[in-house]
């Protein structure tokens, strides 16, 4: 009995892989090229309407492929214009995707992975666990739904100008399924996203920061926190691995020999934690070292949190500190706060594997 192969979900592959896709299936490789500007220019799922690809070739890969979508469970507004949405995903789990509108840019904060492993203190979706990493499909069909909602076109503009891996998991623990999601946001006949405009922000994996380099030319955050190791370990457990010093060590190769290259270090702080003028003082010392600007983020509560905000005058404080020691330093606006879609607060839905939401539900 012959079985009929598994049908290809063609948005989990980028350029490349859809060219090799093509010529498996005995079709010339410039079809790649045809598909993608279907898919990523004109939101297009359907075969039927791919009107250049040919009659045969259509009823082919209704055959051979799909082009299957997260599905959208629920969108909200915020007041502030800010949009959430909750997607679902194959086997019950769901993640979320924000997109936030300001005067001159939209940011898409898009999820890599359903929860997140590495249990970071003050993250809400560290404390629900970790359920799976998400597929290349699922990361850029979260671009795909949003300017499908959004439309493409915001007064004459794309709605969506930067694209930021910041919502729940940790991207570069999912590298495999996120590099192509990020060259077909990057690439032409995709998103055609500047570099500087696709930021993969990181807790702290070293060695894949290298691989990022060498993979492809996006902006890089780290998830900073903390300019010392012993503090830096009770908030971002991953420290133990990865220290501070090799954390600044990759972040100098990544931005050696790039153009105009620089690090966002991202800096949440949590009152009386983290948020000591002698802190600010070592932050300082420490990204003197590197072509760095410092993104200063207020703690967002969720239910259960073990931290609060720093008090504005902290902040305040914080901030002049490091803007006189040279750093570039800017404080986050906090948006969409009454649709939980700020830094931070984002759960979906994780059927956790790592019994650490248990945890979490018996401590609130
Ligand atoms: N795992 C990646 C991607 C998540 S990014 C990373 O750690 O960078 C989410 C950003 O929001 C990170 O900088 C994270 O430290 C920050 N964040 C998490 N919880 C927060 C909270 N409760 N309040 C403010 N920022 C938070």
């Amino acid at each position: 009995m012959t079985t009929m192969p598994a049908q290809v979900n063609l948005l989990d592959l980028d350029e490349e892989g859809l060219r090799a896709f093509f010529e498996s299936i005995g079709e010339k490789p410039f079809r790649a090229s045809q598909v993608m500007k279907w898919l990523y220019h004109h939101g297009v799922t359907e075969f039927s309407a791919m009107t250049d690809l040919g009659k045969s070739l259509r009823e082919r890969l209704q055959l051979l492929a799909t082009i299957t979508l997260p599905k959208i469970l629920k969108e909200q507004r915020s007041e502030d214009g800010t949009v959430k949405w909750l997607l679902g995903l194959p086997g019950g789990s769901a993640v979320e995707t924000v997109f936030i509108p300001e005067a001159k840019r939209g940011t898409l904060c898009i999820s890599s992975q359903v929860g997140c492993a590495l249990n970071c203190s003050f993250c809400s979706t560290g404390a629900q666990g970790f359920s799976r990493n998400l597929d290349t499909s699922e990361i850029i069909g979260q671009v795909f739904l949003a300017a499908q909602s959004l439309g493409h076109e915001r007064n004459g503009k794309r709605a969506i100008t930067n694209v930021v891996m910041m919502g729940m998991g940790e991207p570069l623990l999912n590298f495999a399924a996120l590099a192509p999601a990020l060259k077909i946001m990057r690439a032409d006949l995709g998103y055609g996203f500047a570099s500087r405009r696709v930021t993969v922000s990181t807790a702290g994996m070293v060695p894949m920061i290298d691989r990022l380099r060498d993979t492809v030319d996006v902006a890089l955050a780290v998830s900073l926190h903390a300019p010392i190791d012993d503090l830096r370990v009770e908030l971002v457990p991953l420290n133990k691995k990865y220290p501070i010093k090799d954390l600044i060590a990759a972040c100098q190769r990544y931005v050696a020999g790039r153009n105009k290259c620089q690090i966002t270090f991202e800096y949440t702080l949590m009152g009386g934690i983290n948020d000591d003028p002698a802190y600010a003082r070592q932050l300082v010392k420490l990204l003197r070292t590197v072509p760095s600007k410092l993104n200063l983020i207020p703690f967002n509560p969720y239910p259960g949190a073990r931290y609060s905000c720093s008090s504005p005058e902290r902040i305040e404080a914080f901030k002049q500190i490091v803007m006189r020691g040279g750093l570039i330093a800017t404080v986050r606006k906090t948006r969409g706060e009454d649709i939980d879609a700020a830094c931070g607060q984002l759960v979906g839905k994780v059927i956790d594997r790592t019994r650490r939401s248990v945890a979490h539900r018996a401590s609130l």
